[in-house]
């Protein structure tokens, strides 16, 4: 039995957690992290490939005549974060944590590994990808841009991410949209600054970037299709400063969340054509810069793929019912840059009754150091189902 296999090395497995949870590394500063996986890796006889994007890992294992790979993402990065949570294997360096439990992903595909290359039930080839830097700047985008489905060609990849809140080992799944791109747009209207006593002498920018931003109320309500989630925040305005004077110009920060690329594409024309009028309409004129960093485009789960991993939880005993998530999740994901070259199917596994990703005492829920290897085991044994 599966399950019964990989409870042998869960003792080991929770100190290879416990191990790295002590020790967090930042993006693309994984160097012990990525040694930690290449020696487990090389242990159990896979081919072991270093400096991807820096930290990044691939452990390949090949086994039968089959040409069929599947390729199993995990995440290494930890966060700038200072740890309160008073566990014995707390961060031991202050201002970094394993806040999203990036510690737990490497540790599961690592059990996966194992249970691999012991039972090595399958016929085909196996990628496993541990990837740097998830937060914030994209080490799957550098892994691609470094020829990694080149080297390693996969036929469909896959991901999960734990989610407190839910049952631990709960799958939650969707085909289609499953994870939300985030752009952030930054608006400066330009006006005429003057004596607070004399408008009509100057251009003003408060009034004009009031404008714009009752008029971005309305994409959302106007122009997206009322079945495809999106939101429009403006998170910040800030503009003058006394009450005599009219300022120079106004400054808007706006957060758009978008789960497909043509409601993404759609709502940077529109901010763009309403930004510009509405500025133009009140005398003044407008800058508007779209994603000053790495912005993640939306993740999309290939329906075969979202498929196959929900009979898969369905086999190990889970209820179909709660396994079909109803919309998709509003996060975004750098899974998704992978997405968008591979069919791949992204999902989440529950981490019971934690505190919230993020939080300065999160911690992952090693009961899914058995859950989820067997989720992985079970997955590759199904993809890559041995004559
Ligand atoms: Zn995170
Ligand atoms: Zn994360």
């Amino acid at each position: 039995m599966i399950h019964d296999l990989i409870s042998e090395f869960a003792g080991e497995l929770s100190a290879i957690r416990h191990d790295l949870h002590m020790h967090p590394e930042l993006h693309f500063e994984e160097f012990r992290t990525s040694k930690i996986v290449a020696g487990e890796l090389g242990k159990l006889g896979f081919v072991v490939t270093t400096g991807i994007a820096g930290t990044g890992v691939v452990g390949t294992l090949v086994k039968g005549s089959s040409a069929r790979a599947i390729g199993i993402r995990a995440d290494m990065d930890a966060l700038p974060i200072h740890e309160t949570s008073n566990l014995p294997y707390a961060s031991r360096t202050a201002g970094k944590m394993h806040a999203c439990g990036h510690d737990g992903h490497t540790t599961m595909l690592l059990g996966a590994a194992r249970y691999l290359a012991k039972t090595q039930n399958f016929d085909g080839t196996v990628h496993l990808i541990f990837q740097p830097a998830e937060e914030d700047i994209s080490g799957a985008k550098r892994m691609i841009e470094e020829g990694l489905f080149k080297r390693f060609p996969c036929d469909a990849v896959f991901a999960l991410h734990n989610i407190p809140g839910d049952e631990a080992g709960q799958i939650s799944v969707r085909p289609g949209a499953i994870t939300a791109a985030v752009d952030i747009v930054e608006v400066t209207v330009q006006g005429l600054g003057g004596h607070g006593a004399l408008p009509h002498m100057a251009a003003d920018p408060i009034v004009a970037a009031s404008g714009v931003v009752l008029a971005l109320q309305s994409i959302v309500a106007r122009n997206v299709d009322p079945h495809d989630p999106a939101v429009i925040t403006v998170g910040a305005f800030n503009a003058g400063g006394l009450a005599t004077i009219i300022p120079g110009e106004a400054h808007l920060n706006i957060g758009v969340r978008t789960c497909s690329k043509g409601t993404r594409d759609l709502i940077r024309k529109r901010i763009e054509s309403l930004v510009n009028l509405q500025a133009k309409a009140f005398g003044c004129e407008a800058q508007i810069i779209y994603n000053p960093g790495i912005s993640y485009p939306p993740g999309y789960n290939t329906p075969e793929h979202a498929e196959l991993v929900r009979d898969v939880a369905i086999e190990l005993g889970q209820d179909p019912a709660r396994i079909d998530l109803r919309g998709p999740y509003m996060f975004s994901e750098d899974f998704a840059f992978m997405q968008e070259v591979v069919p791949s199917c992204y999902f989440c596994l529950g981490n019971g009754n934690s505190r919230s990703l993020h939080d300065s005492a999160y911690d992952f829920n090693d009961e899914l150091l058995i859950k989820g290897p067997e989720f992985w085991g079970k997955l590759v044994e199904r993809f890559l189902k041995a004559a």
